[in-house]
């Protein structure tokens, strides 16, 4: 497979997770591990959206607004999810 057949399927696996996290949450875990996945495997860089999105600790989707809240507090993103403690800063000054 190319590099921009799997972004094209990483792309859409990550919408499909983010869409239906509301009514089928394990669906959602399921699609964005699949994702994950395939990118370890065919040795692709993970897409900034994915690596923001999915936790790494327990492997759920962390949207913002709905799973996670986030927060500009000085010079970081604050990512804080609302049903695990795993807390993602990143600097943007
Ligand atoms: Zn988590």
């Amino acid at each position: 497979m190319s590099r921009q057949l799997i972004l094209t399927e990483v792309e859409r696996l990550l919408a499909l997770s983010v869409r239906h996290y509301a009514d089928d949450p394990e669906l959602a875990q399921n699609a964005l591990e699949h994702a994950w996945r395939l990118c370890v495997h065919t040795d692709t860089p993970i897409p900034k959206n994915l690596r923001l999105i999915r936790c790494t600790k327990c492997g759920k989707p962390h949207i913002p607004g709905r799973t996670a809240k986030v927060r500009l507090i000085k010079g970081k993103i604050l990512w804080l999810p609302n049903n695990c403690e795993h807390i993602k800063q990143i600097r943007y000054k």
